[in-house]
Parts: C-alpha cells; sequence; structure tokens
C-alpha cells in the first residue's frame, strides 16, 4: 500500500542533481522553501484522498521549479504594442530613444555628479541637471523637473496658491484619469477654487469680474482627453495672461502633454506647444515627460524665476523629486529636440513621422512572411490623454481568426506578449507602434498562436 512514508525527504530531493541545478539558479534558502510546499502540498492532497499515488521524484521537481519561478518572475515586462496607440497608457506610454536608454543606465550603473559641483568641489544641486536645456528650448527663465506632471500641478498649486483663491474656467475642471481631478487637486493643495464661465463659454470680463477680489493664481488647464464642439467660446490665453497681470496675478498653463513641436505637421490637430504659451506670457507651464515629449516619466515646470525658486522651496517639492535616472534620460530626450533630431532619434516622434508607403511596406512583409492576411486601410491614435478623436491614416494587417477572444488571449500568453485590436471578427496589427526590433518576435509570436 502507499502511505506517506515513501515520500521522498527534503534531504533525499537535495542529493539530486536536477535540484542542484534548481538551487545554482534561485540561491538554496528559496529552494527548500519551493520544496518543502511543495511536499506539504503533496501530503495534503494525499490525505484528502485526491491522490492516490505518491508522484514521481521529477514530478515533485517539476512543482518545486514552478513555484520558484512564479516567485522570482517580475510582473513588469515588455510587451509589443500593436494597437496602434502610439502613446498607450497602460502599455507604459513613451518608449525611449537609445540616447535616453544609454544616459539612465550610466548614471544608474555607478555614481555621478547629482548634487556635487564638479568646479569647487563641494555640494551641488540636482535642479540644475536639464535646466539649461529647457531654457533654451523653451524660452523660459528657470526650470524645475519633477516626478509626473500631476505632482508639478499639485506643487505649483501649495507652493503658490495655498489658502488663495484660483481662478479657472468650469470647462477646463477636468478629470485626467486615474481619479485626478483638478478640482480635488486644488482642495488638497488648500487653494481655493474659483470657477468662472459656462460649461461651453467663457469671457475675457468672467477672469475681470473673478480678480476684483484678490487671488493667488489664475489657471488654465488644457482639455487634453475631450473636446469641446459646437456654441462655445475661450479667450486666448494671451488676452487672460493680460487681463491677470492688470491685477498682479501669475497664470499658470497646465498644458498636459505640452509638445515642443506642432503635431499639425503629422496630419493631426494642433496640440498647444509649450513654446505658444511662454510666448503667449504664462508665467509657469507645466507638462509631462512621458507624453508627446516622448521622454521619461516627469512633470516638468517652466516660466518665471521668481516664481519657480518659491516652488523649489516648498516641503512638497522634496516629496515629488526627481531621480538621477530620470533627469538624465528626460537631459538626453531634450538634447534631441536642440539637434532638430527628434523624428529620427525619439520613437514616439518617428512613429507619427512614419509614411503610409512605409507601413503599407511593413504590413505586406508581415502578410509575405505569415503567408496570410490581408492588408487594411486603417488608423492609428496617439492616446495617452493627448490629441482626442484624433487619428493618422495607418495600413494594417488584418487576420481572419475562429475566436477573435481566444486569439488575443493566445496572442497575450506569447512570450513577449502581443497586444492588438480586433474589428468584428478579424485581428488588426498596426505596424505603426511595434518597434523595428520587435518585428522578429512579433512574427514568430503570431506565427505560434495561428497554429493552436
Ligand atoms: C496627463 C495630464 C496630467 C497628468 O500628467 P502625468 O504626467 O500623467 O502625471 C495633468 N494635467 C493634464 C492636463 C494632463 O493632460
Amino acid at each position: 500500500m502507499t502511505t506517506l512514508r515513501n515520500l521522498p525527504s527534503v534531504e533525499q530531493l537535495l542529493q539530486i542533481e536536477s535540484t542542484a541545478h534548481l538551487i545554482a539558479r534561485f540561491g538554496r534558502p528559496l529552494t527548500l522553501d519551493a520544496i518543502r510546499l511543495t511536499l506539504d502540498e503533496i501530503r495534503t492532497r494525499f490525505k484528502s484522498g485526491l491522490l492516490v499515488d505518491l508522484p514521481s521524484t521529477e514530478f515533485i521537481l517539476t512543482q518545486t521549479e514552478s513555484h520558484l519561478t512564479t516567485w522570482t518572475n517580475s510582473t513588469l515586462h515588455p510587451v509589443i504594442n500593436a494597437t496602434g496607440v502610439i502613446l498607450h497608457t497602460n502599455l507604459g506610454r513613451a518608449p525611449l530613444s537609445d540616447a535616453t536608454i544609454r544616459a539612465m543606465d550610466s548614471v544608474s550603473r555607478g555614481y555621478s555628479n547629482l548634487e556635487f559641483d564638479l568646479e569647487t568641489g563641494k555640494r551641488g544641486s540636482r535642479l540644475i541637471h536639464a535646466e539649461s536645456l529647457l531654457q533654451k528650448l523653451t524660452g523660459a527663465e528657470s526650470a524645475l523637473i519633477v516626478n509626473n506632471n500631476a505632482s508639478a500641478v499639485l506643487l505649483i498649486l501649495s507652493a503658490l496658491a495655498n489658502k488663495k483663491r484660483v481662478v479657472i474656467a468650469r470647462s477646463q475642471l477636468v478629470e485626467i484619469g486615474g481619479g485626478f481631478r483638478i478640482p480635488d487637486v486644488m482642495k488638497q493643495s488648500g487653494a481655493k477654487l474659483v470657477e468662472v464661465g459656462t460649461t461651453n463659454k467663457i469671457h475675457i470680463s468672467d477672469y475681470q469680474e473673478a480678480l476684483i477680489e484678490s487671488a493667488g493664481l489664475v489657471m488654465r488647464a488644457h482639455r487634453s482627453n475631450f473636446k469641446l464642439v459646437g456654441f462655445t467660446e475661450e479667450p486666448e490665453l494671451k488676452d487672460i495672461v493680460e487681463t491677470a497681470h492688470k491685477f498682479d496675478v501669475p497664470v499658470v498653463d497646465d498644458l498636459g502633454s505640452g509638445a515642443l513641436y506642432d503635431t499639425a505637421k503629422y496630419g493631426l490637430a494642433h496640440e498647444p506647444t509649450v513654446q505658444e504659451s511662454m510666448q503667449a506670457g504664462a508665467d509657469i507651464v507645466c507638462f509631462s515627460g512621458d507624453k508627446l515629449l516622448g521622454g521619461p516619466q516627469a512633470g516638468i515646470i517652466v516660466g518665471k524665476k521668481v516664481l519657480i525658486d518659491k516652488i523649489k522651496k516648498h516641503p512638497l517639492a522634496r516629496a515629488v523629486r526627481a531621480d538621477k535616472a530620470c533627469l538624465a534620460g528626460l537631459s538626453a530626450t531634450l538634447t534631441h529636440y536642440l539637434k532638430d533630431e527628434a523624428e529620427r532619434e525619439i520613437p514616439v516622434v518617428k512613429m507619427m513621422s512614419l509614411t503610409l508607403k512605409q507601413l503599407q511596406g511593413r504590413a505586406e512583409a508581415w502578410r509575405n512572411e505569415l503567408g496570410q492576411g490581408e492588408i487594411e486601410s486603417g488608423l492609428s491614435t496617439v492616446g495617452g490623454g493627448s490629441l482626442p478623436d484624433e487619428s493618422i491614416p495607418t495600413f494594417l494587417l488584418s487576420l481572419k481568426v475562429k475566436s477573435v477572444e481566444k486569439f488575443l488571449k493566445t496572442l497575450r500568453k506569447n512570450n513577449p506578449p502581443i497586444i492588438a485590436r480586433t474589428e468584428q471578427d478579424k485581428i488588426l496589427l498596426d505596424p505603426r507602434t511595434v518597434l523595428p526590433e520587435q518585428e522578429g518576435a512579433l512574427l514568430v509570436g503570431v506565427k505560434n498562436s495561428l497554429k493552436t
């Protein structure tokens, strides 16, 4: 009769050569944990009658290995984005340029002069990095980099408008996503929200009336993720600035994406640029590092030195500061703009600039390699809370499959996972967002999925 006594002991299992391989891969303590867990599971199942025969040693070790891989596998790993959504927030927004990755790698590997003045040999400031690049690119007097744009907005309001009135158009009380709502951020910062105008219309006189009583700031927030159309009106930023300045009140412009280039060049709507806001006279402009800019996650604050100095001194500035990898990476991305090589070097800009001919060529090459599918014209989108409703024509490879849901699931199980789009009973793959170095892996993955 089979009894638990026949189950190999931990000691016996440790004598086996394949256990030695597991120890080499995962370390001794973790391997021991996994062996003990596996043996416990077998005992429990055996006692409850779920298991009639004791499993082989080989099975025990396979089970042990499976525990070990589950425990040590990172939950965060690369995927192939074949959706055609360029700034896919759920897929990590902007992929980075080679120079950006190199810069982040080199400051992370060793020590750096993050807060060390190489001239004097004394303590320096991390706040100077990327500042001169931003001054050159935007014409701003001063700049500050923080963790992301949400923290930039919170910091600006906390530092400049705590207990003060902040005047903002009702149509700009937006929710960015992930629960980030401008009115809630205002409350958090201690600012007093003063909404002016109506949902669809705001006039310069609305600002004027609100500013008769003293205010800390006038704020403008870009409607990043929706459009206001029809019977609408909103003054130009330069007129808002002119009015606010008459009352000695500074203007903050939360641009959201904040492009440094004209997106209209790629057949999209014009996304307000940082340079335009600076030229219109905004005192502070903030925007994301990883939206249309195409860099690492960051919140970038540019503007008047007196105000930025005040922001830098606020205690929250320390809590939301950028780390060295971010500062190094962002500097490298900004340098691409300075050298006028953004289109060639920054992946998101490159993706926007791909021609229909290039996209068609790639989709056709994929079809030839797979031996099936149709080339269809379709649309890529920008995503990431930028340019709502805007799309760029593209060519897609469309595959007919039995069950789209099952096929999508198989694609997601690939290593690396492939994320695709569907339309009715078709799987759509957009070459625009698939990085050239991922094409090989994509085709192998799709081929294997078609076989299952
Ligand atoms: C996206 C966005 C933010 C938040 O930026 P993150 O970098 O994602 O933190 C804030 N304001 C506006 C208008 C945005 O579009």
